[in-house]
């Protein structure tokens, strides 16, 4: 496009990060907004939560807690995420092996009620294959103690910050200005106000993608109606090197008070999530979430034993009333919000989405469409 628009974007978290990349790629000329200092993660709570994030990309075992629309992004995502790190600098790391939920002996009944939801997967995803001791053997040989287990096929994964860092690097390179220390304190269409400057910065189209920071502009009056309640949904996690731990795929150990799961990351680490509480403390990630993450992940790997803890890390999930994503799209302004626990399984497919309902569809050409809005 020649000249291209000029683009606004609060918020340089992952939706930001992604939709800067598109955009400077289709030749707009793209600025970014976010209170952060540089584009590195602080890991103090504060920042984006997509640094915080396992980036497990899991359309069907995040049915346990969402709908089949979500799950369909979900898919969505998976074809379009291979692409997108495939085209940046020093290819973040991505797997598509699947990943296993497995439950201990006493755990059989917790494990089938979550199976059971599952069964609302549409009809293109392939369902849970449940696996016998000697083919989990075969597939995860570190796992121990697990009476049960099934394979999810075709789930993936990502590195968060490495992709974070890339999308940065390449938009970039490709001419996007970062405005950092700047909070966006409210956005109409074509137009945005930076904290302590008295006129808007105009812009062709402007996109909010504060995550929990559109909640808090919120809260002090700034922001329009168009958005639903947001609230923070505290997450920890804890971040483990463990040379030779041998697992090679995202693990969700099925128990009834703990959701936990292992991803296998490049470099010998391991991430250990998530806690889900109602609660948007930003704090340190407290004793008790601590142990009981890392007591369910040493009892399924014994090999963690050694593992050395590199970082506890703790952020807010943006989350609405519903827990379903928000579109807002009018003339000249889109808002994204909401994405919860599932944002790197949607931000490639909702930003389509979003893109396709403001009728912007011509914003990204360089992913391959999806045939639904053709
Ligand atoms: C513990 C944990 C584990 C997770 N695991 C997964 C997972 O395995 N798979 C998965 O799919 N998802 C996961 N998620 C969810 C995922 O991280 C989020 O859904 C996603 O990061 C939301 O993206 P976002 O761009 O909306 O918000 P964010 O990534 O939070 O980015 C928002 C950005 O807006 C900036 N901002 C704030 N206020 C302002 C302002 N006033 N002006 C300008 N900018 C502002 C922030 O600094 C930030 O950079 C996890 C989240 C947590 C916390």
């Amino acid at each position: 496009m020649a000249g291209g628009l000029s683009i606004g974007i609060a918020g340089a978290g992952l939706l930001g990060r992604l939709l800067a990349w598109q955009a400077c790629q289709a030749g707009h000329q793209v600025t970014v907004f976010d209170p952060a200092v540089d584009a590195q993660p602080r890991y103090d709570g504060q920042g984006a939560a997509a640094f915080t994030a396992a980036g497990m990309l899991s359309p069907l075992a995040e049915l346990d807690c969402a709908t089949p629309q979500i799950a369909r992004w979900g898919l969505r995502s998976l074809t379009l995420w291979p692409q997108i790190v495939a085209s940046l600098p020093q290819a973040p790391f991505f797997a598509q092996k699947g990943s296993l939920l497995v439950a201990h002996r006493s755990d059989l009944g917790a494990a089938t009620r979550v199976l059971s939801r599952l069964d609302h997967a549409p009809p293109e995803m392939p369902p849970p294959e449940a696996l016998t001791p000697a083919a989990l053997r075969e597939l995860e040989p570190e796992l121990h103690g697990v009476a049960h287990a099934w394979l999810l096929p075709g789930e993936g994964q990502i590195d968060p910050p490495s992709t974070l860092l890339a999308l940065h690097a390449q938009a970039l390179q490709h001419g996007v200005q970062w405005a950092w220390s700047c909070h966006v304190q409210q956005l109409e269409a074509g137009q945005l106000w930076v904290a302590g400057e008295t006129q808007p910065r105009r812009f062709d189209r402007v996109f909010d993608v504060r995550g929990m920071g559109a909640r808090e502009a919120a809260a002090k009056g700034h922001s329009g109606p168009q958005m639903p309640a947001l609230r923070g949904v505290r997450g920890e996690t804890a971040w483990l090197h463990a040379p030779g731990h041998g697992l090679t795929r995202p693990v969700r150990l099925l128990h009834p008070r703990h959701r936990v799961y292992l991803v296998p990351r490049p470099h010998d680490m391991v991430v250990v999530g998530a806690s889900e509480i109602e609660s948007e403390d930003r704090g340190p990630v407290s004793l008790r979430s601590a142990l009981e993450l890392m007591s369910a992940a040493y009892s399924i790997v014994p090999a963690l034993a050694e593992a050395r803890i590199i970082r506890l890390d703790a952020n807010l999930r943006p989350a609405h009333p519903d827990h379903e994503p928000s579109v807002h799209a009018e003339p000249g302004l889109v808002r994204i919000n909401g994405l919860f626990r599932h944002g790197w399984l949607l931000a490639p497919a909702l930003i389509e989405a979003a893109l396709n309902q403001a009728g912007w569809a011509e914003f990204t050409p360089s992913l391959p469409k999806d045939p639904v809005y053709s």
